[in-house]
């Protein structure tokens, strides 16, 4: 099947084969058509699987038939969780809108707001936005959202676990009730659903997410190793096997900063992406690491959703994600675009639980191997972990979120740990506040 044949008109031809793609993914496939006659959509699609496109082409199209006379308006509004998502979905709305005159806008917290003002007086088609920025133009009068045609709620999954229903439900006051309303989601929570029933009309229902089915070409690996030892083994797999671009995943922040200065300290450049970094510096660190400067580029869940870093040749789970569906976000890093990936888990005692239930999600048991030299100590016992994440819809974990927080401070690791909880429970906050 070919882009032609899904109803795009040329000026999106031309510049999908500017973009050296040959044909439409299954969510391309499935979200064009449907998106361009106008029908709501409920979609089940993740990070790497070309969904961006999938909206953002028919999204542009509609906008390009329909453009009223005079000054330009707000037409199109994407929402999305964090900064980086709204920065990468509005690079694609240029790259796919160039042979078209349309006007495209980022708007996140963690910059001035004042140029993104000045931005929006000179006017704007399409507003990709993280809600809490938007809200404050709103409150300030400086965006008028009251000629939307077309909403687009991306990764709404991921929004609402980072708490930000009510941010969302404000923003769709704002919105004039006749639209075109498309969420795309990972997973659907009853959250998601509910939220997809009070927004959706007869939506048409698409899901091409692998949540069972973690992309076939991955190779996937656990090597159990003590928690004191996973550093050492992760720079033995790094150096012994030369890999030069590595994405490394930490539960926490925290647990980020530090191995990345561990690594350093090992000789290998890394740097660590987490959303308590300033903008500049996230930016940096992933220009650094995707032009080979940085070797290791050590991230939190929250930070690495939706960045688009293609075909890294290896992921590592340098601890389990707590929610079994993260799992499978990670690896998709990896792999994508019919190109062979690795991804590799370094799981100790204390993690078998997680193990259990992303096998339970994939269906099948990940092979495991044991390396020489690193092989678990059998004397060492399960402790209990702690992790920044709420539980979905649950509390957070006493002492606040953020960090595993180990029952005796151990050796090598700065002790304190109630106090790093704190810390994290508040930057926490803050960060469901804003993006
Ligand atoms: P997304 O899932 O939207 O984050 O897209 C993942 C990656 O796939 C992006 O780097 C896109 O440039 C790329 N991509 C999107 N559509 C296609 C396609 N039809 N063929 C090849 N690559 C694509």
């Amino acid at each position: 099947m070919s882009f032609e044949s899904l109803g795009l008109q040329a000026e999106l031809l031309r510049a999908v084969a500017d973009a050296g793609y040959d044909q439409p993914t299954p969510v391309q496939r499935l979200a064009i058509p449907p998106i361009l006659a106008g029908r709501d959509m409920l979609a089940g699609a993740q990070t790497g699987t070309g969904k961006t496109a999938g909206f953002t082409l028919p999204l542009l199209q509609r906008l390009a038939a329909g453009r009223p006379a005079g000054a330009r308006a707000v037409r199109a509004l994407v929402l999305t969780p964090t900064r980086e998502l709204a920065a990468q979905v509005q690079d694609s709305v240029v790259t796919y809108g160039r042979h078209l005159s349309m006007k495209s806008l980022a708007l996140f917290g963690g910059v001035s707001i004042n140029p993104q003002i000045t931005a929006l007086r000179r006017g704007v088609d399409i507003l990709v936005a993280t809600p809490g920025r938007l809200l404050d133009h709103a409150q300030q009068g400086s965006v008028d959202l009251s000629q939307v045609e077309i909403l687009v709620l991306d990764e709404a999954d991921r929004m609402l676990d980072m708490g930000f229903i009510r941010d969302i439900r404000r923003v769709l006051k704002l919105l004039p009730a006749k639209r075109q309303n498309l969420l795309f989601s990972a997973t659907f929570s009853p959250d998601i659903r509910a939220l997809a029933d009070g927004l959706l009309h007869d939506p048409e229902r698409i899901d091409v997410a692998p949540r069972n089915t973690a992309a076939e070409l991955i190779d996937q690996k656990v090597h159990p190793v003590d928690r004191a030892r996973k550093r050492e083994l992760l720079s033995w797999l790094i150096g012994s096997g030369d890999w030069r671009q590595v994405l490394v995943f930490t539960r926490t922040k925290h647990g980020a900063n530090r191995l990345a200065e561990q690594l350093e300290r090992d000789g290998l450049s890394a740097a660590a992406i987490h959303g308590n970094k300033s903008q500049g510096a996230r930016t940096r660190a992933l220009a650094d690491f995707k032009a080979g400067k940085v070797r290791v580029l050590v991230a939190t869940d929250i930070a690495a959703r939706g960045l688009d870093i293609d075909q890294l040749p290896h992921v590592v789970n340098y601890e389990l994600p707590q929610v079994p569906e993260d799992y499978v976000h990670r690896i998709g890093r990896t792999g994508r675009a019919g190109r062979e990936g690795q991804a590799v888990s370094l799981v100790c005692i204390d993690e078998h639980d997680l193990l259990r239930g992303i096998e339970k999600l994939l269906g099948r048991k990940l092979p495991s191997e044991t390396l020489a030299g690193f092989e678990p100590d059998p004397r060492v016992r399960a402790e209990p972990i702690e992790n920044g994440r709420r539980a979905r819809g649950g509390k957070p974990p006493r002492g606040g979120a953020g960090q595993p927080r180990p029952a005796r401070p151990r050796a090598g690791e700065g002790g304190r740990p109630g106090q790093r909880g704190g810390q994290a429970s508040r930057s926490r906050r803050r960060a469901g506040a804003r993006a």
